[in-house]
């Protein structure tokens, strides 16, 4: 049986949601369209061993509506969306299964751009590019962005300083206990990137190589998986997955400061009210981590090269905007953002109706 593409019904907001399957190469994938008000969908392709099709389903809905806010914010014309294989990235990968995803993403003509996120590297993605132009995260050609993560990296270590210095009035991170959870492609950079500011460095992964090489190379402590929310340190970096922050881990966190990689890091909105109650101030992730889609859009909108710089020094300062308006007004941060996503997603709109 070839690829079949099943177009299921999307829940409200969300414009599209996509099941593709092809039993000869293994393909079960979902693609999921957010928005494209604000320019053609992207955001990365995840490869994750999920339980069912259902929970699969559910991330992707959930990744795709934080693509748009990501995108819309990074100032970068794109739209969000979102895609994830399922399966297990460790022995499930082949080049047939690779082909037959970029097949369905062709199939979209251009509506949705993919790039690797969790479980994805950028070898799977040039065989997704051959069966269509609309992969991106590439190694080498003309405008080949390459591996997003060292940009995620930078951008989640600038705002972190950018943040300290409103709270305390320095950007100087020595002395500071710093804990990073996940050292995978994001990870490792930030705490390299860390280590050489002179923090002080907590590492925790289920990755012993991954521990064992920051204790050797940036004399991490190691902080083991389940001990990480009864454990002393002063900013917290989650850079492994979702959902970290509930409400038991909120009320537990020691650190004054949330600023990592992960995506949707709070369990539930509530969360956000926890911590800013506790005055713990929590940097919102969809902003903070978005130096990896500007370098991809860098190579989307085949820009010059001060597209990516201009942009990665920009998060830092909307992160200042946004600190500096929820400690003025009260407001969560989170609320903040999204307010700031909401009227330039309406201005879009507006510029597209004028334009029409
Ligand atoms: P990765 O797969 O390379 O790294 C994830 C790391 O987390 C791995 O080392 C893994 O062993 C570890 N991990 C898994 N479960 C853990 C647990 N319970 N406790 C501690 N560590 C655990 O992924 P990545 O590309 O570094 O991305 C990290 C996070 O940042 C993800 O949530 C991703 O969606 C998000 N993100 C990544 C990028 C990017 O450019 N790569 C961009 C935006 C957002």
């Amino acid at each position: 049986m070839p690829l079949t593409l099943t177009e299921e019904k999307a829940p409200d907001g969300h414009e599209r949601l996509i099941y593709a399957e092809d039993p000869a190469s293994g393909l079960r994938a979902y693609i999921c369209l957010h928005s494209t008000a604000y320019g053609p969908a992207a955001g990365g392709c995840r490869m994750w061993n999920y339980a069912s099709k259902e929970e699969a389903r559910t991330d992707v809905l959930r990744l795709a509506g934080g693509m748009t806010s990501k995108n819309a914010m990074a100032g970068i014309e794109l739209g969000g969306g979102k895609s994830v294989i399922i399966g297990d990235a460790r022995t499930d990968k082949s080049e047939d299964l690779f082909r037959s995803f970029g097949q369905a993403v062709h199939s979209l003509n251009g509506t949705y751009y993919t790039a690797e996120d969790v479980g994805i590297s950028p070898e799977d993605m040039a065989v997704v590019a051959r069966e269509t132009p609309y992969a991106v995260g590439l190694d080498g050609g003309p405008h080949g962005s390459g591996d997003p993560s060292p940009f995620t990296a930078e951008g989640v270590f600038q705002c972190l300083r950018a943040a300290r210095e409103i709270l305390s009035g320095s950007d100087n991170l020595k002395g500071q206990r710093v804990l990073v959870q996940g050292l995978g492609h994001v990870g490792m950079s930030l705490a390299q990137k860390l280590h050489a500011a002179g923090a002080d460095l907590i590492v925790s992964d289920i990755n012993q190589a991954a521990l064992d090489e920051a204790r050797q190379k940036l004399d991490a402590e190691i902080c083991p998986v389940e001990a990480v929310f009864e454990t002393e340190f002063d900013i917290f970096a989650p850079c492994a997955l979702g959902g970290v922050l509930t409400a038991e881990t909120a009320r537990k966190l020691t650190a004054n400061l949330v600023c990592g990689a992960a995506n949707n890091q709070l369990a539930t909105p509530e969360v956000a009210e926890i911590l800013r109650a506790r005055n713990i101030q929590y940097l919102p992730d969809y902003v903070v981590n978005a130096g990896g889609i500007i370098s991809v859009a860098g190579e989307i909108h085949k820009a010059g090269p001060g597209y990516r710089e201009e942009r990665l020094t920009g998060i830092a300062s909307r992160i200042r905007d946004i600190l500096a308006d929820s400690l003025r007004t009260g407001k969560t941060t989170i609320q903040v953002a999204d307010d700031m996503v909401e009227s330039i997603l309406t201005q879009a709109l507006q510029v597209r109706k004028g334009a029409a």
